[in-house]
């Protein structure tokens, strides 16, 4: 199974990367948006961890382009930021990611946030080939 990281910081995406290779995932790379959107279209990853604060467009409005792309929208995607603030968690739901990890990355905080995920991912993979 296929997860894009995006990240800017290289300690960040070597970090999260060796995380989600322990995990047992296939770790794909970006360090900017317009970079993830391009590998999002062309692999049509399982998954995409998206840092939120990146150089040039950030992560939200990659977010909301790939949800608003029939070719993308089913992917899912978790936010990953460095702001603990109170009411990110909706503004990030609000935009369509699917869940929201902060950072610093903890691996267990990472692993049941990509676990929770994908299971609602084959969940509702399961309802549309029973027709419900
Ligand atoms: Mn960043």
């Amino acid at each position: 199974m296929k997860v894009l990281i995006v990240e800017d910081n290289p300690i960040n995406m070597k970090l999260t990367s060796e995380l989600i290779k322990i995990a047992g995932y296939e770790a794909l790379q970006a360090a900017d948006a317009n970079t993830a959107i391009a590998i999002a279209r062309e692999v049509l990853p399982s998954l995409i961890l998206m840092d939120i604060q990146l150089p040039g467009m950030d992560g939200i409005t990659a977010l909301k382009l790939l949800k608003g792309d029939e070719k993308t929208r089913h992917i899912k995607i978790i936010a990953l930021t460095a702001f603990a603030m109170k009411g990110d968690r909706e503004q990030f739901i609000a935009a369509g990611c699917d869940g929201y990890v902060s950072k610093p990355i903890r691996y267990k905080e990472l692993f049941e946030t990509v676990e929770s995920v994908l299971m609602e991912s084959k969940g509702e993979h399961e309802r549309l080939r029973a027709g419900g």
